[in-house]
């Protein structure tokens, strides 16, 4: 199962991918995850990457493409992977696409999660991670509800930012619903729901 989310920052991507990932073992590769590690190791890349995340805006093709292509080389990827934050731009999805023949492993969908922007500043700037396990929970959670690990607010979940995000968004990574559904691969979701329901979706949809 080779999958692309897409949707929105904050419409649900990383919830359900872990949901998908517990349940069929597959690898996460969420870009966004990649380079958070990055910025905290302070390695070339996340120095590079942190001045355009803090922002909300997207880190260039080149840098984010070449992180995304050497992880796909990896031999666990082969049973399949659930990609979440990548691709974002028309650029990317193009890369990814002569990767993915190159490696005879096409796409078997780009599932979007949709939600209404006014929803998702209201989730993001309430939205909380665990420091230790990465679980996404919200403002309530004052200890993480799986692990006890502590809870943070990502530096970019402001709302100032969260805006810019949402902006760059409709202009970069909207139109990728458009060329994924030419492909015939776009399965839509509506994820302005409870995540258990939303996931009883995706997995209906999925065939699963
Ligand atoms: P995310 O956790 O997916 O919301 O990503 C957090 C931030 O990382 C984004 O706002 C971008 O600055 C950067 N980022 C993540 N994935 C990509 C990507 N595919 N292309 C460019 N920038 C990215």
């Amino acid at each position: 199962m080779n999958i692309v989310l897409l949707g929105a920052p904050g419409a649900g991507k990383g919830t359900q991918a872990a949901k998908l990932v517990e349940e069929y073992e597959l690898p996460h590769i969420s870009t966004g995850d990649m380079l958070r590690a990055a910025v905290k190791e302070g390695t070339p890349l996340g120095k590079k990457a942190k001045s355009f995340m803090d922002a909300g805006d997207l880190v260039p093709d080149d840098v984010i493409i070449g992180l995304v292509t050497e992880r796909l080389q990896g031999k666990d990827t082969e049973k399949g992977f659930i990609l979440d934050g990548f691709p974002r731009t028309s650029a990317q999805a193009v890369a990814l696409d002569a990767e993915l023949s190159k490696l005879g492993r096409p796409l078997d969908a780009a599932l979007l999660i949709d939600v209404d922007p006014e929803v998702i500043v209201n989730r993001l700037t309430s939205r909380r991670m665990c420091k230790e396990c990465g679980y996404i929970g919200t403002i309530a959670d004052e200890t993480c509800p799986k692990c006890g690990g502590e809870m943070y607010q990502r530096d970019d979940d402001n709302e100032a930012t969260v805006r810019n995000r949402l902006d760059v968004y409709e202009k970069s990574t909207a139109p990728l619903i458009d060329y994924y559904r030419g492909c015939d691969l776009l399965v839509a979701i509506d994820g302005d729901r409870d995540p258990a329901v939303v996931y009883a979706d995706v997995k209906k949809s999925l065939g699963l």
